[in-house]
């Protein structure tokens, strides 16, 4: 549980005042902040080599072999990545997101903000309906932010 001080610093209103403050003191401290001091960094340096050089153990090398890549690993699921990816590239694909911007007017149909990073999000799931991929109508326009958070309540309600 966290101590009763830091659960009172979270509940503290974030005033613009307040994250000026911040910002001005981190501003201040400039060169002087320990992470920009020469000797901090040459041990910083000192311990990354360190971990560089340090030989495996018996049980890393042996993890190391389980872990084997591609369709050796137990828990390969038959590439979806690197599928969804060899997709994206495609001009079905390509004329699929800019048909649904264009239908949405390149607005997030979520937040309704204009510009920036526009993504398409499948309604019905990429993985679990592949026939809806390149579907319009399972398309709509969201910025980032919706479409992670689209995503995540997509992956709550949406049973494979
Ligand atoms: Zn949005």
């Amino acid at each position: 549980m966290a101590p009763k001080n830091l659960e009172y610093l979270h509940k503290l209103p974030r005033t613009k005042k307040w994250k000026k403050n911040i910002s001005n003191g981190q501003k201040a401290l400039g060169d002087k902040h320990w992470s920009k001091k020469p000797e901090v960094r040459e041990k910083f340096r000192l311990s990354h080599l360190g971990k560089k050089l340090t030989p495996f153990s018996e049980i890393h090398k042996q993890n190391m072999s389980k872990a084997k890549s591609g369709k050796n690993n137990p828990a390969w699921k038959g590439g979806v990545s690197s599928e969804r990816r060899r997709i994206w590239v495609t001009v079905p694909y390509k004329n699929f997101r800019i048909e649904v911007f264009e239908r949405d007017k390149w607005i997030c149909q979520s937040c309704l903000k204009v510009g920036g990073t526009l993504e398409v999000h499948h309604i019905k799931s990429w993985k679990n309906f592949p026939n809806e991929r390149l579907n319009v109508s399972n398309g709509i326009t969201l910025c980032e932010d919706c479409h992670i958070i689209a995503n995540r309540i997509q992956r709550k309600y949406e049973q494979p």
